[in-house]
């Protein structure tokens, strides 16, 4: 019976294989642990499998083999992982909140979609919230405040403000493990910052977990997981994995070369 949710729970896979139905296996054997607070980036090329293994955590498919499982280190002796096996994805759902650059908002009232994972919060909690997550000034403006309309009946937000809705109801919800899917669309640099330092507050003392697109943005992370092929093929700090060969040096590289074009191209060197 699992009733109490685990306050600080740790992530750990051993030997994880999986195919999804009917193909070839596309996790080839992957161990990794993440311990409470601590923020991982997995990076790798496309098709690497950094859905793959946020899929897993969320239960969405079950491994093969190996295991997967939430470990409760809040309590100060150690006690025994909890097997995926054995859990209900509801209860492994309960701990986790998702940023995703295409997450869903509803076509409901603002206060709904910040409300979303927490239905008993007041006004001022959702308030606190927004302003938490810099979004605060904006829906101050719309016409019905936190009452306002969005999506289809309603009115459109640019993709800054729905970030930053998401980040809102993810403060709300206030759950130990966060994953984030860094946004690869554009925003203006004033917005970029707004979102970075919302994401910022969010992500304090929680266990988080960010595909990684662009790189730039993940320096701050305690550890990289380098993917490939469906296999872990190197981990470490920002700073260690930038200073030897391998997948990680490389993409950077790519990515410095690409941001001084960029950079060429406004004529700023
Ligand atoms: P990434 O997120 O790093 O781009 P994915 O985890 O999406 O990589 O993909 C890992 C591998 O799994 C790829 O070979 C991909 O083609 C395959 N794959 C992803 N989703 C599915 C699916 N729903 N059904 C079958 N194969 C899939």
């Amino acid at each position: 019976k699992q009733g109490e949710l685990i306050k600080q729970p740790g992530i750990e896979f051993q030997d994880v294989h999986f195919s999804y139905a009917e193909s070839e296996e596309v996790m080839h054997g992957i161990t990794f642990s993440i311990k409470p607070g601590e923020k991982v980036a997995l990076v790798g090329e496309s098709g690497a499998g950094k859905s793959t293994i946020i899929n897993l955590i969320l239960k969405l498919y079950n491994a093969n083999s190996g295991t997967i499982s939430l470990v409760d280190q809040s309590r100060a002796k150690a006690t025994t992982p909890l097997d995926y096996t054995s859990l209900p994805h509801n209860f492994i759902r309960q701990h986790i909140s998702l940023v995703f650059q295409d997450n869903q908002l509803f076509s409901t009232t603002i206060r709904e979609n910040v409300a979303y994972s927490n239905l008993n919060a007041n006004s001022e909690e959702i308030e606190t919230a927004l302003r938490q997550a810099n979004a605060w000034s904006f829906v101050q403006k719309l016409p019905q405040g936190i009452k306002t309309e969005i999506g289809e009946r309603g009115i459109k937000l640019s993709g800054g403000q729905k970030q930053r809705l998401q980040i809102a109801r993810a403060i709300l919800a206030n759950r130990p493990i966060l994953i984030l899917d860094e946004a690869t669309s554009s925003l203006d640099s004033k917005t970029e910052v707004e979102v970075q330092d919302a994401l910022e507050k969010l992500m304090e003392g929680k266990l988080v977990i960010i595909i990684a697109h662009r790189l730039s943005t993940i320096q701050s992370v305690d550890r990289i997981l380098v993917l490939d092929d469906g296999k872990l093929i190197d981990s470490g700090s920002p700073s260690e994995l930038a200073g030897r060969k391998g997948i990680y040096s490389t993409l950077l590289k790519y990515q410095i070369q690409g941001n001084k074009k960029l950079l060429a191209s406004y004529e700023i060197y």
